[in-house]
């Protein structure tokens, strides 16, 4: 008999959602993690006797699936959910965000803040974030010491003082974390200007100079309110997606969230430039930004993904709640129910956010090779039987706390529902204590 190679887990016994380029499913099946990697999986019945593992998980009525990928957030905020709610974007922001910003954000806040959303995260099934905040440095240290996968970039907001200023400490920022994350497994860098209406050109075409030479992703909210889409068409007499083409910021490593106010021409431009979008439809009901063109995106074969924006717009971090609603808006905006099919909404979660954020040889689908970042749901309970269609349940039927098991990186970093790499209720403690100086407002 052949000599059983070692492993270091073996999840048997699931129903194995791919999600690779032919939507496989496995029943009854395994998957063998490596290190960091996925380095089998198939039937079980194929696979158990080749392995030797040094841990098994058993999913036997579970759905093992790729970890969600949330490409748009602002973890730290979730110290302000519930802060101020039933707003418009620009009052909610200048109003309220912004002066709590001024006030209480610094380093312990963006700890606790980010501690706090990441749990919320794990527990509901994501294992990718990408953000845009302050204080990034510790926002990645604390996805180290979580252990989750993200995308960090300081948020540059130059409208509020020395624009040259500003952007010179950003930069100096951003190469502070390209150098302190360098050889991280699981961080990487982005630069993040937060808007064309909170930043001047300069900044703007800068940033991008910059990302080109670093080949960094560049990361903007774009088109997000009908204010937004009407100030900058009077001030430069351009929509903001021509104004950023004019400009020169769009192409393939763009990342622009929301993209809700878009003409025609605006969608042939983003098409053209191959930008990446991050839809958030549940910010954009609850601000009554309005409604993003999805489906007319999808037809020109633009890549679009799934984000929650941060905690304090939505109110929550849960993608499977995210999921749901994407789909019932795209469906009762267009009224056509065959407009996104489940299936579809899934794939935006997973491996088209793995798409957007360039990471797709690495994570967004279950594939040998692959980085072993996996979520394991529980499906023998009354909301989820019988099953027809697996992506049906996830789109309309799951809640994000049916997710039992999460890995990332080949580390298993909640089993049954117990976060395994930090003290939550510590976190929460905290997180209680700031928000007790926040209402002080
Ligand atoms: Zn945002």
């Amino acid at each position: 008999m052949n000599q059983k190679e070692e492993s270091d887990i073996i999840i048997k016994n699931g129903v194995i959602l791919t999600i690779n380029d032919y939507d496989e499913i496995i029943y009854d099946g395994a998957i063998v993690v490596k290190k960091d990697k996925i380095i089998d999986l198939g039937k079980y019945s194929d696979i158990k006797n080749r392995y030797k593992p040094k841990k098994e998980i058993n999913a036997k009525g579970c759905v093992v699936m790729p970890g969600l990928v949330n490409t748009h957030t602002h973890l730290a905020m979730s110290i302000f959910k519930g802060l101020a709610d039933d707003l418009p974007l620009d009052k909610w922001l200048s109003e309220h965000i912004f002066p709590a910003e001024e006030k209480f954000v610094d380093e312990e806040f963006c700890h606790w803040g980010t501690k706090l959303a990441l749990a919320e995260m794990i527990l509901s099934g994501t294992t990718t974030f990408c953000d845009m905040y302050f204080f990034e440095k510790e926002t990645g240290r604390v996805a180290e010491e979580v252990g989750v996968r993200g995308v960090i970039g300081e948020g540059i907001v130059s409208k509020f003082g020395n624009e040259n200023d500003i952007f010179e400490n950003k930069l100096k920022l951003t190469k502070e974390l390209l150098s302190e994350f360098e050889n991280s497994s699981l961080v990487s860098i982005a630069i993040e200007p937060h808007s064309c209406y909170t930043c001047g050109k300069e900044i703007l075409v800068k940033s991008k100079e910059f990302a080109k030479k670093n080949n960094l992703l560049y990361i903007i909210h774009l088109a997000e309110t009908k204010k937004e889409f009407d100030d900058i068409k009077n001030e430069f007499g351009f929509s903001p997606v021509e104004y950023l083409d004019k400009i020169g910021v769009l192409n393939e490593k763009t990342l622009a969230a929301h993209c809700v106010w878009l003409s025609d021409k605006d969608i042939k431009i983003l098409k053209e430039r191959k930008v990446n979008i991050s839809h958030c439809p549940e910010s954009n009901m609850k601000l009554a930004s309005g409604i993003s063109p999805i489906a007319k995106l999808l037809k020109n074969s633009i890549n679009v993904s799934l984000g929650t924006d941060g905690s304090a717009s939505n109110n929550n971090l849960n993608m499977f709640s995210e999921m749901n609603c994407a789909a019932k808006l795209a469906k009762v905006s267009t009224l056509d129910s065959t407009v996104l099919s489940a299936k579809e909404i899934v794939r935006m979660a997973t491996i088209e956010g793995a798409k957007v954020l360039g990471m797709e040889n690495e994570i967004g689908s279950l594939e040998i090779g692959k980085k072993s970042d996996i979520i394991i749901l529980d499906f023998n309970q009354p909301h989820l039987v019988p099953v027809y269609d697996y992506y049906s349940h996830l789109v309309y039927s799951v809640c994000g706390s049916d997710v039992k098991s999460s890995i990332i990186n080949g580390k298993i970093i909640m089993e049954k529902r117990k976060i395994l790499t930090f003290d939550v209720k510590e976190t929460m403690r905290k997180a209680n204590a700031i928000a007790k100086k926040v209402k002080t407002i």
